[in-house]
């Protein structure tokens, strides 16, 4: 599993930082999360496929999360793509991905289906059995929704048990290992309960979209067990009042979020076109912060950045 940043900037782009877009890769799928302008062209500089694309997440319709669709729809038609992709967003977003697909005189030849998401509480919105991803309202100037990814893990066989139990090395342990009882040559029937272990602990990544800090956010990352925390931190502390005059958060507002939530990591992303040459007070104050913190790692996102999970 890895995630590649395809663009860490905010409302404007600059020649370092891009518009928001994070890819990541997982079990031979891309899930993309925003995709401001100029994200198909960020993507040729990445490993990133955007032919194995069929999630995207979007987190608001302002420009900068949404103008590189049209752009990305149309080059992934012109490659042939017939197979459907599902678009998840707020409300409106059906009504803009119409109109985006009216642009350019081009037609597809391949289905997309919106899935809006409307209610206000958080929810699980799509899943495997491999995979699971819920969605949370976030507190912005238009509706917001902030994701969660949380891989799936199957329960763990205690392999010494089950050979004990008369089970012979083969298909049926695999069985067992996917929930269904078998029988032993003598006829004993094992229960998959009698062998298996509690499942290890998936990856799990949340991911904030623009947002004023939410403690409830931090609060919901925790009960999923997330480890990996992707938040905007559009200004340094110094900027508060333009983080509220905005509806936006600052490096210690995410890094607030990211202690209640009780992540190991946390990537501070959508980063004001003001730092673009000037990063000295946003670093300054991630490196106190750093120092501050034992438990969490704070890492400021740039374009192109990769970050594997393990
Ligand atoms: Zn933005
Ligand atoms: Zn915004």
């Amino acid at each position: 599993m890895k995630i590649v940043f395809l663009g860490t900037g905010a409302a404007v782009p600059t020649k370092n930082r891009n518009h928001s877009s994070i890819g990541l890769k997982f079990d031979g799928e891309i899930f993309l999360f925003d995709c401001g302008e100029g994200t198909q062209r960020q993507i040729l500089y990445t490993d990133v496929s955007p032919m194995k694309i069929n999630n995207i997440f979007i987190t608001h319709l302002h420009g900068d999360h949404i103008l590189g669709l049209p752009g990305l729809l149309q080059s992934i038609g012109f490659n042939g793509r017939t197979e459907p992709i599902t678009i998840y967003g707020p409300p409106e977003t059906e009504e803009t991905i119409e109109n985006i697909l009216k642009i350019g005189y081009h037609s597809i030849n391949f289905n997309i289906r919106v899935c809006e998401l409307h209610t206000e509480k958080p929810m699980k919105i799509a899943g495997t059995e491999k995979y699971e991803i819920y969605y949370y309202p976030m507190n912005h100037s238009v509706p917001t929704v902030g994701y969660v990814f949380r891989e799936k893990k199957k329960p763990q066989l205690n392999l010494k048990k089950a050979i004990e139990l008369g089970v012979e090395v083969g298909p049926k342990l695999k069985r067992l290992k996917d929930g269904n009882p078998v029988k032993t040559k003598d006829g004993k029937i094992v229960y998959p309960e009698d062998v298996l272990l509690p499942p290890k602990k998936g990856i799990c990544i949340g991911y904030s979209g623009d947002t004023t800090p939410l403690k409830d956010f931090g609060k919901f990352l925790k009960s999923l067990g997330c480890r990996l925390l992707i938040h905007e931190a559009t200004f340094d502390s110094s900027r508060k009042n333009n983080a509220l005059e905005t509806m936006h958060s600052t490096v210690r507002d995410a890094v607030n979020i990211a202690k209640i939530a009780g992540v190991e990591e946390l990537i501070l992303t959508h980063i004001s076109a003001r730092y673009d040459d000037k990063m000295d007070d946003y670093i300054n104050e991630v490196n106190i912060l750093n120092a501050e913190n034992d438990n969490l790692n704070i890492i400021i996102a740039e374009d192109f950045m990769e970050y594997s999970l393990k």
